[in-house]
């Protein structure tokens, strides 16, 4: 089969490889000069610091950032983060982006994945043709191009297209405000009074590392709207509930009431959209984040042959990307039966009254555990492939409830080690 890959981030690069190796004929599409995706770190911000509009920039890291899971959960099964595979055994447990970058190029070089790479190309359109395959539009310095494919793996990412949710006031605010997607360093805010709303991973790093330059941070999220005392002190950050409204005068009115001195900046960490501006209409609708109709939230329901790789959040990504990517190459290659359509909705449909009878917003849809080994022995298990190293889910395990323990980051932290990934003594506990 011919089949098409947009994108060569982690997700791209892993599904290239697993297509590959199932014998399929294959081409990557991407609009950058380089692969990598979002690990490409960029000092370049868009023009509007917001994000809504104008030219886009893809990577959403900032200088400092290191990765919040362990590099033993970042590896491919295949392909350990240290001296056997892509990494150094002496690397960091949670390294800096510049190696998670050189990592992915190792895999691609080590599985010759460069042979199949069309940089600097931009997909602008996929649509089903009538013979059932794919007509897919690329443009690169050269002009337009028409291509067919049998299928499709969507690997284009979803970090990169900030949410802003809609605050009163916003407008009349006198403040700078601009979302994580363009924060790159904490000299900007250096001595001014920031509000960062949002307590996900992004909030977690930035709040700490402005306290440490600023006059004070106010760090909002619902997160802190049920604490018996909204108001706690986190060094140089005060903990409050989530943000109802801005005022002109610079300060923020609170959920439950309260309201904030004036402050110069405010930093939304409030996550990104999912966006495939390429798709044809009507194949997919994103309402409030939660992309239909999928079957595993991998394969559109009623075209078998376009997947999506790497929708879930909260999540292992890497070895994800990697089950999801031999999941669908071996049904691609007939390797094993899909249910008929109607129990795939089926499917669907009670994993989502699921969601909503557990009070889970919608645009919570795709989000999973840490621990998303459920997910990955059930892809397993249907496309006939052994399941991942017990290592990984355990890991995930001790991850996850240490997370919720110390405030989402663990990075100084000693963890257990399971295994295979060699990691530096000093980061495993004994314990
Ligand atoms: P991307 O890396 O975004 O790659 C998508 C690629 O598709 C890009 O190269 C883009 O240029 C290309 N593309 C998009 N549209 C088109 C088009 N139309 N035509 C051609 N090419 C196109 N994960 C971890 O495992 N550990 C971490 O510590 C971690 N930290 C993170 C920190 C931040 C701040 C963020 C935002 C994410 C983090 N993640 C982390 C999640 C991370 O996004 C995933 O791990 C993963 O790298 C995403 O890979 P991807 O291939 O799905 O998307």
């Amino acid at each position: 089969m011919y089949v098409a890959v947009i994108g060569a981030g982690a997700a791209g690069l892993v599904t290239a490889r697993e297509l590959q190796r199932a014998g399929h004929e294959v081409s990557v599409f991407e609009q950058a000069d380089c692969i990598g995706g979002i690990w490409v770190y960029t000092p370049q911000v868009e023009a509007d610091p917001l994000g809504q509009s104008g030219a886009q920039v893809h990577s959403s890291l900032y200088a400092s950032l290191r990765t919040n899971l362990p590099r033993d959960l970042m590896a491919f099964s295949d392909f350990s983060f240290d001296s056997h595979g892509g990494g150094e055994d002496a690397w960091p447990r949670f390294p800096g982006h510049a190696l998670v970058r050189t990592y992915l190029e190792r895999f691609a070089e080590r599985f010759h994945l460069a042979a199949l790479m069309n940089l600097q190309t931009t997909v602008t359109s996929v649509a089903p043709d009538s013979s059932g395959g794919w007509q897919l539009r690329t443009r690169d310095a050269t002009g337009e191009k028409l291509h067919r494919f049998d299928a499709v793996a969507v690997c284009s990412g979803h970090f990169s297209a900030p949410r802003v949710p809609e605050l009163a006031g916003a407008s009349k605010f006198p403040g700078r405000q601009l979302h994580s997607h363009n924060y790159r360093l904490p000299s900007p805010f250096a001595k001014r009074r920031i509000a960062v709303l949002g307590t996900a991973a992004s909030g977690v790093d930035i709040c700490r590392e402005i306290a440490a330059v600023a006059t004070g941070v106010y760090w909002c999220g619902e997160l802190f709207d049920t604490l018996p005392d909204a108001s706690r002190d986190n060094g140089n950050a005060r903990c409050l509930p989530a943000i109802e409204a801005l005022q002109a005068d610079g300060c923020l009115r609170l959920r439950g009431g309260g309201v904030t001195d004036p402050v110069d900046d405010l930093i939304y960490c409030t996550g990104y959209h999912y966006r495939y501006p390429f798709l044809a209409q009507p194949l997919i609708t994103v309402d409030d984040n939660w992309v239909q109709p999928l079957y595993r939230d991998l394969l559109h329901m009623r075209h078998p042959t376009l997947a999506f790789i790497g929708i879930p959040f909260r999540v292992v990504p890497f070895p994800l990307f990697e089950m999801q990517a031999r999941w669908f190459a071996r049904l691609v290659s007939g390797d094993f039966s899909l249910p008929a359509l109607e129990a795939r909705r089926k499917h669907t449909a009670s994993a989502i009254a699921g969601l909503r009878a557990a009070g889970v917003k919608q645009r919570h849809f795709h989000q999973q555990m840490i621990n998303c080994t459920p997910y990955l022995d059930a892809l397993a298990d249907e496309c006939g492939v052994a399941r991942t190293a017990p290592s990984l889910g355990e890991l995930a395990e001790v991850l996850q409830a240490e997370l919720a323990r110390h405030r989402g980051d663990v990075r100084d932290r000693p963890l257990p080690h399971f295994g295979p990934t060699v990691v530096p003594p000093e980061s495993i506990s004994t314990a």
